[in-house]
């Protein structure tokens, strides 16, 4: 079969799926791409929703992505999820009973929030990953509503910033001792907290909710110590799951998302199959001997160029990119007229250390893996001063 006969079938409309599609083009494929996503959208930005598009306006043509001429050819087939992969026919089929063919395939469909199974009614209760929940949230989130976040990651703590610059009174229930206790250790995490709090948001750490009361809406949770709060709006955010269901039974690594190469390839598929973005565990120079799925915004362009590059590669006959995949994991949240930046991998530290500023103030944070080598630096109100961390860092490519 000549090249430009072939079908690269992207399954996920979001930015990895883009990105992948002009990195296919920029790299001299010249077939077939066909993108499937659930959503009814072109790919579209998601860091606004939790921020300052849930408090100013939520049109698609704002927060959609500017294409490149390269991708204006490509075949968008949006509205309907894929449910199952058949790698012996090399097709997958949709929950609308349609089937895609391919020739190579690529997976980038991110992922959902986890969710509690907690009793009672379920009106009333949002997670946030889409345009259509953030509009539903804008909708719910009126000036004097009673808003209780499940979870202190990320996006729970930006919605308490945002929920309370809209009026509304803030609950954060979370089973963590700080919020963002993970990404950025109990001292930055608590000093974040401390932030909040001026702002008028309660934490309630340590605790889970067990019950949501209420006829039909939910009205007020329980917490597992028994105390009840009154909640308009219940929003969960204690999490995420790959969106994966619809490759197992393949052969496929599906632990972790989809377990890659460094060339984004799926691990032990004699087909063509990549995975990029959210989804893909994969490694990286940085990461030494493990792999990693990292939930940054800076990982879906990274992975995908790196996927566009050696799929094409593949499909050309030519030989597969052989140097180590590197990108440097990088992230920042806007929690009022406060911001965070990070680069590195400020999670996986042992140790932290204030070297600029201090922890009520602007400042910067440096982790230390178990070797005491420098793995993450995370700066508040200083994004001009963390430029050389990321330097740095780039130095270890
Ligand atoms: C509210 C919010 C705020 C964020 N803020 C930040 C931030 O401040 N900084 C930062 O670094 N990162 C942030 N992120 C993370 C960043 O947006 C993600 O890392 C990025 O969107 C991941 O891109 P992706 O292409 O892998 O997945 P997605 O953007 O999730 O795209 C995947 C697409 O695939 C679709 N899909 C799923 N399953 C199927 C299926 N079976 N069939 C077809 N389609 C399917 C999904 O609906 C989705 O449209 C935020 C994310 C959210 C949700």
């Amino acid at each position: 079969m000549q090249v430009n006969e072939k079908r690269v079938l992207i399954v996920g409309g979001g930015l990895g799926g883009l990105r992948t599609a002009e990195a296919l083009r920029a790299n001299g494929f010249i077939g077939e791409i066909a993108i499937v996503g659930d959503e009814e959208y072109q790919p579209y930005n998601r860091p606004p929703l939790s921020k300052e598009a849930l408090s100013s306006g939520l049109s698609h043509d704002e927060l959609k992505f500017r294409q490149r001429d390269s991708v204006a050819d490509v075949t968008w087939i949006l509205g309907s999820a894929v449910e199952k992969l058949d790698t012996d026919k090399r097709e997958v089929t949709l929950a609308n009973g349609t089937t895609q063919k391919f020739d190579a395939l690529v997976v980038a469909t991110g992922i959902r929030p986890r969710l509690l199974p907690i009793p009672g009614p379920t009106q009333g209760l949002h997670t946030l990953r889409t345009i259509d929940d953030a509009r539903s949230l804008k909708e719910a989130i009126k000036p004097g509503s009673n808003v209780v976040i499940i979870g202190s990651g990320f996006i729970g703590c930006e919605l308490a910033a945002t929920a309370t610059k809209l009026g509304a009174t803030v609950h954060v229930v979370s089973l963590d001792d700080q919020p963002m206790i993970m990404p950025m250790g109990a001292d930055l995490g608590g000093a974040m907290r401390r932030r909040h709090e001026e702002k008028g948001v309660t934490f309630h750490l340590g605790r889970t909710v067990s019950q949501f009361n209420g006829e039909t809406h939910i009205d007020s949770v329980t917490l597992d110590s028994g105390e009840t709060l009154p909640a308009d709006v219940v929003v969960e955010a204690i999490g995420s799951v790959p969106n994966t269901e619809w490759l197992k039974d393949n052969g496929l690594n599906l632990d972790n998302g989809v377990l890659v190469d460094s060339n984004m390839r799926a691990v032990g598929s004699t087909l063509p199959i990549y995975a990029v973005g959210d989804a893909s565990n994969h490694p990286n120079k940085l990461y030494g001997d493990k792999t990693r799925r990292i939930e940054h915004w800076n990982m879906p362009t990274e992975t995908g160029k790196r996927a566009g590059a050696a799929l094409a590669a593949e499909l050309a006959g030519s030989q597969l990119p052989t140097d180590e995949f590197f990108a440097l994991p990088a992230f920042w949240s806007d929690q009022y007229e406060f911001k965070l930046q990070s680069y590195g991998l400020p999670g996986a530290a042992s140790t932290n250390t204030v070297v600029s500023g201090d922890l009520d103030g602007p400042c910067i944070v440096e982790y230390f893996n178990s070797d005491n080598e420098l793995c993450g630096v995370i700066g508040i109100d200083t994004v001009k001063e963390l430029m050389p961390y990321r330097k740095q860092f780039m130095e270890m490519k």
